[in-house]
């Protein structure tokens, strides 16, 4: 019988792969015998993630910039001769694109959060037009997994700027599966899945104490969390592995949360 979760020889290029939740998934799949190609502006996030993972390829890249997209994407063909799989990991938050408790709407820094929404927007599409050329010449198309997030949905405080480029992610994930759905024989899926509360490098400080107990904000987030903890890194793999399979081949257009039931629960 057909093994509808089988992701073996896929070719899956990720973003931000030097990240938590990227080089998680990165590390994933080639446990699972993917060809897994992790793509950071960071050097020594690639570097620290091959140490860890030598099967993983890597490459510099800046999901902000079209050249070193086209640079990459071409080096990247020409090694595998396809894409099958981009995972959009890329994005994240700065400081003056956020409201901190003593400040008002009136404190926010827009050179920042013209940053954040790029990053997390721009920094998205870009990757997703760059490698969906490579998937539409492909007899089996391909599929795309964006990275949208709680506060797409629901307005958290303080992360205005990264909530609004999340909201948009919510949309361009929509607009995008139906663009490429109906003009590509339907041929390429594009989904996303929204995170939690996963501790990461962007996050820990807000979540955790330097003794490891929790924030204010720590306490906040797990009291509407009916799980009653944060997810681990590798709690995500499951929800991707799902939506690049086969066992997902009529899903697109989705938003899935893995979340501890974060989005349902009202805190009532
Ligand atoms: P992370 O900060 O650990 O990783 C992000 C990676 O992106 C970094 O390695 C960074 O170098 C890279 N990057 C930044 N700018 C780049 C650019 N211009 N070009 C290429 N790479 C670039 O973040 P994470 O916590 O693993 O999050 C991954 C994704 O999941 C992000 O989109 C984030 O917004 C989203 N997310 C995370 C959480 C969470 O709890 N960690 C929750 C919701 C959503």
């Amino acid at each position: 019988m057909q093994n509808l979760f089988d992701v073996k020889d896929k070719v899956i290029v990720i973003t931000g792969g030097g990240g938590v939740l990227a080089g998680t998934l990165a590390r994933y799949f080639v446990k699972q015998n993917a060809k897994v190609i992790a793509l950071d502006l960071r050097q020594e996030g690639i570097d620290a993630l091959k140490a860890n993972c030598p099967d993983v390829d890597g490459f510099t890249a800046n999901v902000l910039d079209q050249a070193s997209l086209d640079e990459v994407s071409a080096k990247i063909a020409a090694k595998y001769g396809r894409v099958d799989v981009l995972l959009n990991g890329a994005g994240g938050n700065m400081p003056g694109a956020t409201i901190a408790p003593d400040q008002t709407i009136f404190d926010l820094q827009l050179d920042a959060y013209d940053k954040v929404v790029a990053l997390n927007l721009k920094g998205t599409v870009m990757p997703s037009i760059t490698f969906a050329k490579i998937m539409v010449k492909q007899e089996k198309g391909g599929c795309i997994v964006n990275f949208s997030s709680m506060s797409a949905t629901q307005a958290l405080t303080r992360v205005i700027g990264y909530g609004n480029a999340k909201a948009a992610i919510d949309n361009f994930t929509r607009a995008l599966a139906t663009e490429l759905g109906m003009k590509f024989d339907g041929k390429i899926r594009v989904n996303a899945i929204a995170p939690g509360f996963f501790i990461g490098n962007q996050n820990r400080a807000l979540l955790l104490n330097p003794d490891g107990s929790y924030t204010q904000r720590g306490n906040q987030v797990i009291s509407k969390t009916p799980m009653g903890r944060f997810g681990d890194a590798s709690e995500i793999c499951g929800c991707i592995h799902y939506l690049i399979s086969d066992a997902s081949s009529f899903v697109t257009g989705t938003i899935i949360p893995v979340d501890g039931g974060f989005s349902a629960f009202t805190g009532v």
